[in-house]
């Protein structure tokens, strides 16, 4: 394999879609389809207008159905994606004292984003090496628990636990594993993830699965009497979305698209639906991997190894950038390993949308680039 002659895939070869990307991830062609039969009705349209709204209240009620979730807990949005949701979660949910588990990017940025705020008094941070996952430590006069389902940047999915004594609040990442994992709601209290990865949608908003419980903590803590500016007041938020609509003006095309996705799963069975995909598509890749010569699976301890998120190591010898630059130039997408990981690696999005057989397709693809070495 050389830069100057590059590899032609045979055609028959190629996966029907080639799209693999962590987030931005494949959407549809009919969800695209669809959203652009809308524009008399709903986009170009006002966000506070009956369309909008009712397209919120029928997510908002169909969120609550995919995830089972029992009476009491809230189904809450705005805009500024999972990103703000971590400075909205300092702001109105930690009260003094949390504790983050650290195993990837996007877990320590929540945590430095907790390090940062005057009013917390303690930030604690419980770390694993990147590709495995640390267990949470029980602390004493701990307030918030901070978890992340699915660390997108390694391709670990955690294990999730309340704390056993404690009535600390529990917080969950889910952006890249909600839509696409089960959970029980009986583990956390919020639930929060952006749509632009299982759900199959595009980024800028985040989606707050509440329990009672998160739900009165954002009213107390408001009545800390701390600063919160009004975008990172989560009652703010919890008010709107019980009148079915944001703070401020959200991308409807975002919306739209949420509820495709939501209309798609729970017409095909729902959660374990989107499950089943998802694991079907590991099992192909993982198998692959581990059979491979040349290249195995980056998490080592396979309970830990993700259904939607894979990350695949190459040996010394096979350069993993080029194996994604082939594959790009053949119409296949976005396989390059998180940046900041600095593995010679791939990284490949087994997301509810990806068909399991475009998967299967795409390891002969890497075999046969391989194998033109
Ligand atoms: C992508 C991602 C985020 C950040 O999402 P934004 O929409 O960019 O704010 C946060 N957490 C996890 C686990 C992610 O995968």
């Amino acid at each position: 394999m050389s830069a100057n002659s590059p590899i032609t895939l045979p055609p028959e070869m190629l996966p029907s879609d080639g799209r693999f990307g962590s987030g931005p991830s494949k959407i549809p062609t009919f969800f695209l389809d669809g959203l652009a039969e809308t524009q008399d009705t709903l986009l170009g349209t006002s966000h506070r207008r009956p369309a909008v709204k009712e397209l919120v209240r029928v997510i908002r009620e169909r969120m609550a159905e995919l995830f089972k979730l029992p009476d009491g807990y809230e189904v809450v949005l705005g805009n500024g994606g999972a990103t703000l949701f971590w400075d909205m979660a300092v702001h109105s949910l930690i009260t003094s004292s949390s504790e983050h588990l650290v195993f990837g990017e996007f877990s320590s940025k929540f945590a430095a984003a907790a390090r940062q705020a005057p009013f917390i008094d303690s930030v604690k941070e419980v770390k694993a090496e990147y590709g495995s996952c640390p267990a949470l430590e029980e602390v004493e006069g701990v307030d918030t628990y901070a978890l992340t389902h699915n660390e997108t940047s390694t391709g670990v999915l955690a294990p999730l636990k309340r704390p056993q004594s404690s009535d600390a609040l529990v917080l969950v990442d889910a952006t890249s594993a909600a839509g696409a994992v089960p959970v029980e709601p009986s583990v956390f209290d919020a639930y929060y993830f952006s749509p632009q990865k299982a759900f199959a949608s595009e980024g800028g908003l985040w989606i707050a699965l509440l329990s009672p419980r998160a739900i009165s903590r954002a009213v107390e803590t408001v009545a800390l009497g701390r600063y919160i500016p009004t975008m990172l007041d989560l009652s703010v938020a919890i008010d709107n979305s019980r009148e079915n609509q944001t703070y401020n003006t959200p991308a409807i095309a975002t919306l739209y698209l949420i509820n495709a996705q939501l209309e798609w799963l729970l017409s095909h069975g729902g959660l374990s639906y989107a499950a089943k995909r998802s694991t079907d598509s590991a099992a192909i890749l993982y198998q692959w991997a581990e059979n491979a010569s040349y290249a195995q699976p980056f998490v080592s301890d396979p309970t830990l190894r993700s259904p939607v998120i894979a990350t695949i190591d190459f040996d010394d010898n096979v350069d993993a950038k080029e194996i994604a630059a082939t594959l790009r130039a053949n119409g296949i997408v976005d396989t390059e390993p998180y940046r900041k990981l600095g593995r010679n690696q791939l990284r490949i999005a087994l997301f509810p949308s990806i068909n399991p057989s475009d998967v299967e397709a795409l390891t002969q693809c890497i075999d046969f680039i391989v194998g033109q070495r």
